[in-house]
């Protein structure tokens, strides 16, 4: 069986096609359950107001849309499932103001994502008048790690997005592998996963999220995996799965995981390529 957990809906503002038309998509592909993560409301403008998230007063029109994806699904032959993409964000009340939408209604599957691009973030580096690409990165990583023991998330999107988008100039992980590393554990004692997003083949530095080498140290040390296309049109769903799953099987990685009512399943890497045929 194949899974993609995380797509967008035109909600976000920036994301096209209705949540059926993805389910359509994923049905032509052959994937058999994907999860809606449109983007969390955040109160604070600095987050983007409409043209990169839902307003608070849409989720419930969300939950509907995605309610009536999943009896379309039924009907072909997907799962469909009920997620959101939370922020992970260094500053407590901005935790605290999502931590309560979250509250408000119950997902299957919680991405988080630091969007160090927002003004939200761009505005934290200014204040701290930081102006050391090092001190940047130390903190997006750290912040990761301290969301990893949250109990908020299932699993980190892109967790390496601060590679792309010139916050920082381009570097390679192993520059900082004592902080990733530190992530990767972190992540690993709590259950989290990571995800594997491969809207990075198509963006940015045209590399998979997250880089080769990170899923190498998430092997040896046990961190697991989500598989995401970040799809913010129908096309986009499952995109360039094939090279994530051999990415994946070369970095020594067996399986990945999806998550149904916050709880974790994890599915071997043969069995998601079963019926593509893809050579892991
Ligand atoms: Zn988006
Ligand atoms: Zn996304």
């Amino acid at each position: 069986m194949t899974f993609d957990t995380h797509m967008h809906t035109e909600l976000c503002g920036h994301a096209v096609g209705s949540p059926r038309e993805y389910v359509s998509a994923a049905h032509t592909r052959g994937v058999d359950l994907i999860a809606f993560t449109c983007h969390v409301p955040m109160q604070n403008a600095l987050f983007g107001e409409r043209s990169t998230r839902m307003a608070l007063g849409d989720l419930p029109r969300y939950r509907d849309m995605v309610a009536d994806a999943r009896e379309y699904g039924a009907q072909i032959g997907v799962e469909v499932l009920y997620g959101i993409e939370a922020e992970v964000f260094p500053d407590a009340a901005e935790m605290a103001a999502m931590d309560e939408v979250l509250a408000s209604d119950t997902f299957d599957f919680v991405l988080g994502s630091l969007h160090h691009q927002l003004r939200s973030y761009q505005e934290r580096i200014a204040r701290k008048g930081w102006n050391s690409d090092a001190r940047i990165i130390a903190d997006y990583f750290e912040a990761l790690t301290a969301a990893a023991s949250r109990g908020r998330y299932d699993s980190f999107a892109h967790p390496d997005l601060i590679r792309i988008y010139g916050t920082v100039e381009p570097f390679h992980p192993s520059e900082y592998e004592t902080l990733i590393r530190e992530f990767l554990s972190a992540a690993a004692e709590n259950g989290v996963c990571i995800e594997v997003n491969t809207s990075g083949y198509i963006k940015g530095v045209h590399e998979v999220h997250p880089h080769p080498v990170i899923m190498e140290w998430a092997a040896e040390i046990g961190t697991q995996f989500t598989m995401g296309s970040d799809s913010h049109r129908p096309e986009q769903v499952a995109q360039c799965f094939e090279r994530a799953y051999a990415e994946l099987h070369s970095a020594g990685i067996g399986s990945t995981c999806y998550f149904r009512n916050g709880r974790k399943v994890e599915i071997s890497l043969e069995e998601q390529t079963a019926r593509s045929g893809c050579p892991i």
